[in-house]
């Protein structure tokens, strides 16, 4: 099997993408990246021109799964995972005027990690087939991700599945997405502390050795590089939506996964203006492309919980690049506890495909009540930050302005209703899933217990 993906942080051994995606987390704590980006050509990408969703899916992510995943079992996997999506085009793009709505939240549960979370539960399944062994996925969510890795996971033979959020974190219509799930090979833990929290004790998790290796564990946060590589596609499904346009895309960001994807998009050789990354009041991001400087400041609760981080774990990645792949630089500037710096010549390497914005609690209910005034459409309060944030820079963006709408505003109505006067109607099929009793695990931020349980409730 070719070896083709190696850790940001140089000390792990080169793999390929089967073990990348089983293993999750470098065991040098690193993040796994292809050694070379695949390159689309601009005749490969006017070929998309015509082709679906699930062809150019097929198209982008062939170069990357090499032998792993034969190209009929890569199409099928492909194919029943956007089965389930309940729009004809995968993620549909709508036109606002200036601003361009690329849905992303037609999948199973409502928010963009579907997305990549249904082609990784396939993806992951058939790894383990025939395998003879189980492994364990642990993930650390501020909502999202951890019903959509449930969602895509629950009752799956061979596979564990362990789910940390802060308990205060989650909407009640999350939270019940990840609770009333009944599967035996799921479990979701309400951690007594922020995200950053959980997903500390997470990546702590994968630094024991002997934990790692007793549980095979692996992690369905964006840390896994299979999660990035599926929501690559979109963003050249979006600009075969605006071509022959260059894009610019406006990102509700909080790990920086997906915002990262466009930019591998980028590196893959589609055309992109700019990416935009937007933020909530925690504006780590923002003040890092103003000063050049990561400054964590303790997490605040806003009405965009799933962006309610200070550590983005895959802004490590966008580093690599900036450090020019010196993996010795970059793990001095992760070792600093509190924050670190980049050079000039550094950030405005950075500045030349990224900007950044941010906007707080009432700019958010703002521009959801004045996106439904002019254009009776709902935003969710995630879409609505970087719709604010597109909003507030739209004279010095060039257009055409794709914002990404990374959930449906019927998981948030409580914040909908507060901007527009009505709860936005919540579809069936979540309504229904969400109506049983909660199976509800309370935690203190305490490693050693979590791990315990884990152990204990694995599967055999
Ligand atoms: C996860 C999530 C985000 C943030 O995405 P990242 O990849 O973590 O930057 C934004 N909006 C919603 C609704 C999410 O679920």
């Amino acid at each position: 099997m070719s070896k083709l993906y190696h850790s940001t942080r140089g000390l792990a051994p080169e793999i390929g993408i089967r073990e990348v995606a089983l293993a999750g987390l470098a065991p040098d704590g690193g993040l796994y990246l292809p050694k070379k980006w695949p390159h689309f050509s601009v005749n490969d990408i006017a070929a998309m021109r015509d082709a679906s969703y699930t062809e150019i899916a097929f198209r982008v992510l062939r170069p990357f799964m090499q032998d792993a995943l034969p190209g009929d079992v890569l199409r099928g996997i492909i194919e029943k995972s956007y089965a389930v999506f309940d729009a004809p085009q995968i993620t549909p793009l709508k036109h606002f005027g200036g601003i361009d709505i690329l849905e992303l939240f037609h999948g199973p549960t409502l928010a963009f990690k579907d997305v990549a979370l249904q082609f990784l539960g396939h993806t992951l399944d058939y790894f383990m087939q025939g395998s003879g062994k189980r492994i364990t996925i642990i993930g650390a969510t501020s909502g999202d991700t951890g019903s959509a890795a449930i969602s895509a996971l629950a009752d799956r033979k061979n596979i564990d599945v362990f789910i940390l959020y802060p308990a205060k974190g989650p909407s009640e219509i999350q939270r019940r997405q990840m609770t009333c799930v009944a599967a035996p090979n799921v479990h979701a833990l309400a951690i007594d502390g922020s995200f950053d929290d959980c997903q500390a004790i997470v990546k702590a998790m994968f630094a024991d050795g002997a934990m790692r290796d007793e549980c095979n564990l692996t992690t369905v946060n964006s840390i896994n590089l299979l999660r990035i590589l599926a929501q690559i596609v979109y963003y050249f499904v979006a600009a075969r939506d605006v071509a022959p346009h260059k894009p610019c895309f406006v990102v509700p960001t909080g790990n920086f996964g997906d915002i990262y994807a466009g930019y591998a998009a980028h590196k893959c050789g589609l055309p992109i203006s700019k990416l935009v990354v937007a933020s909530n009041s925690n504006d780590i991001l923002t003040r890092f492309f103003a000063t050049g400087k990561m400054e964590p400041r303790p997490v605040q609760g806003t009405l965009s919980p799933s962006m309610d981080i200070q550590v983005s774990s895959n802004f490590e990645r966008l580093l690599f690049d900036l450090c020019d792949e010196n993996a010795e630089q970059l793990r001095g500037l992760m070792q600093s506890k509190n924050g670190f710096s980049v050079t000039p010549a550094q950030l405005d390497k950075a500045r030349q495909i990224f900007m950044a914005g941010s906007a707080n609690d009432a700019e958010t209910l703002a521009t959801i009540a004045e996106f439904q005034k002019n254009h009776d459409y709902t935003l969710d309060p995630h879409t609505a930050v970087g719709v604010t944030v597109a909003q507030g820079l739209a004279r010095t963006l060039p257009h055409p302005i794709v914002c990404l709408a990374t959930a449906h505003p019927g998981k948030f109505p409580e914040t909908v209703a507060k901007a527009t006067g009505f709860a936005p109607q919540l579809q069936p099929k979540v309504a229904s899933l969400i109506k049983g009793s909660e199976r509800l695990i309370s935690f203190p931020s305490n490693r050693q217990k979590i791990a315990d349980f884990i152990r204990a409730h694995r599967l055999n």
